[in-house]
Parts: structure tokens; C-alpha cells; sequence
């Protein structure tokens, strides 16, 4: 499921495939995907434009078409781009194609239909409209202190609200848990200051390490949690069997040996 490193991804593929070339259509092969905008709006607004930047906040990506234009996508579940030259052939689960003047297309391709797409005028609007937190790689220690300590409940819970922290999912929530040392059901309040900084930069680390990584699952150090995650899975670190629990309404992964409950 595409979290901010996701996210951060595409919009980097984005900008390297898809910017500054004129829009000639859009084709929406299913319009589900679409929110408060129809499909015939969608492509009067955006035919004869060009995307022009892009921005991400959280597991959000805007691309600036032009003035109080942004193009809004969420990729859901499976949601994830693609750029295709002309003999390449769209995927069957293509949802929306951007068609380019060179022939190019950029492919929003999304296999669990959790994506979307919108039109927004402004990004900040947007934000407040959706009650979103600063994004991950935004906020500073003293900020994360700040959220953190003032939020009561399981850490997991807290890391996973995108009301608090913009952009952290489920996998990536376990993995900074794991690297953090800390059980993914510790009280936040009991928190000292330097449990506090230690949670920061896990969550740095693995945010940018993820990025740097292309979120290639294939290349993500053996040593992490995600590697090896699942039933009968081991701990990279001690070896024992790790072990599963809901938190925050969802299962976490953790090793009830290196994560304890109190830090
Ligand atoms: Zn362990």
C-alpha cells in the first residue's frame, strides 16, 4: 500500500517523465476514481494544459496545471504511475491516461480501485479541508516532540493518524517501531525526551532510506523488519519469531524480544 515513500516516488518519476508537454486529452476508463469532478470536466480542464511541478504531502501528490490548478492523486491500495512511449500498451487496470503531444501517455494504473484523482484549487485548502498533519519529513524533533507527546494512546495508533503525522502507513509505521526499539502498543505518554528522539530518527531513516531506495522491496536491507514480516517470519536482529498484533485497528509485525513495551 503506497505511504510517502511511495508517494515521493512517483512524484520524482513524475517530474522526470511527465512535465512541461502539452496535454492533448484524457481518457477516464473508469470513473470511479474520480472525486468531485466528472470526467468530462476533468478533461476540459486539463486538455491544451501542461503539468508544470509537482508537490507531495503525505501519501499526497499535486500537480500544478496552472493557476488554482492542481491535479490531486491518492494512490489508494495499488494505486502507482507509469509513462508509456506509443507502442506501449496501457495496462487493463489503467484508470485514467494522460495523453501527451509527443505521444507519450502517463498511465494512473490501480489494480484495488482505492485511488483518486481530484481537482483542487488550492493545496492548503485541501489540507485543512482534510484535517492533515505536517508531512514526515516536514517536522522538526522539537515539532514531533510536540505531537507525539501531546497525543495519548498506542505509538502505533499515533504514527499511523495522518491527522498528527502526515504520510506514514501501516508497513512503515512497524518498520520505525522496530528500528526505534519499541513495542508498537507503547503508551505515548510515558515517553521520555530521548525515547522521543529516538523514535524521530527512526522514522527519518526509514522514510529517506525507503526513498532512496526506490521502495524496490527487493533491495530493502535484510535487516529490516518489512523483509521478513508475516507468518513464521524471524527477527533479523535476535532471531526469535516474530509476532503479530491489531494496534490502532490494524496488524502490526513487531519482536516481542528487541520491542519493548517500556522504553
Ligand atoms: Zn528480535
Amino acid at each position: 500500500m503506497p505511504e510517502l515513500p511511495e508517494a515521493e516516488t512517483f512524484k520524482r518519476y513524475l517530474d522526470n517523465t511527465s512535465l512541461q508537454q502539452r496535454i492533448t486529452n484524457v481518457e477516464v476508463q473508469d470513473s470511479y476514481i474520480l472525486k468531485r469532478v466528472s470526467a468530462r470536466e476533468l478533461v476540459r480542464r486539463l486538455k491544451g494544459r501542461r503539468f508544470e511541478s509537482s508537490h507531495r504531502h503525505g501519501k499526497h501528490l499535486f500537480v500544478r496545471a496552472g493557476d488554482e490548478l492542481w491535479l490531486r492523486l491518492h494512490f489508494g491500495m495499488t494505486g502507482s504511475l507509469e509513462y508509456l512511449n506509443h507502442e506501449e500498451v496501457a495496462p487493463k487496470t489503467a484508470r485514467v491516461i494522460f495523453r501527451f503531444a509527443n505521444n507519450c501517455r502517463l498511465v494512473f494504473d490501480d489494480q484495488r480501485k482505492f485511488g483518486e484523482i481530484e481537482l483542487i484549487a488550492d493545496i492548503n485548502e485541501f489540507l485543512q479541508r482534510r484535517d492533515l498533519g505536517p508531512d514526515a519529513l516536514d517536522v522538526n524533533l522539537s515539532q514531533f516532540k510536540e505531537i507525539i507527546g501531546k497525543h495519548r494512546g498506542a505509538l502505533k495508533a499515533i504514527l499511523l493518524s495522518q491527522q498528527f503525522i502526515a504520510g506514514i502507513g501501516n508497513l512503515y509505521a512497524d518498520e520505525i517501531l522496530f528500528r526505534a526499539r519499541m513495542h508498537p502498543a507503547t503508551k505515548a505518554a510515558g515517553l521520555r525526551k530521548k525515547d522521543l528522539s529516538r523514535l524521530f530518527r527512526a522514522t527519518r531513516y526509514v522514510l529517506q532510506k525507503a526513498i532512496v531506495l526506490k521502495t524496490d522491496f527487493n533491495r530493502l536491507p535484510k535487516s529490516w523488519l518489512l523483509t521478513h514480516r508475516g507468518k513464521a517470519g524471524r527477527c533479523p536482529r535476535c532471531g526469535r519469531v516474530l509476532k503479530s498484533a491489531t494496534i490502532g485497528g490494524r496488524t502490526s509485525w513487531f519482536c516481542s524480544n528487541c520491542q519493548k513495551r517500556s522504553a
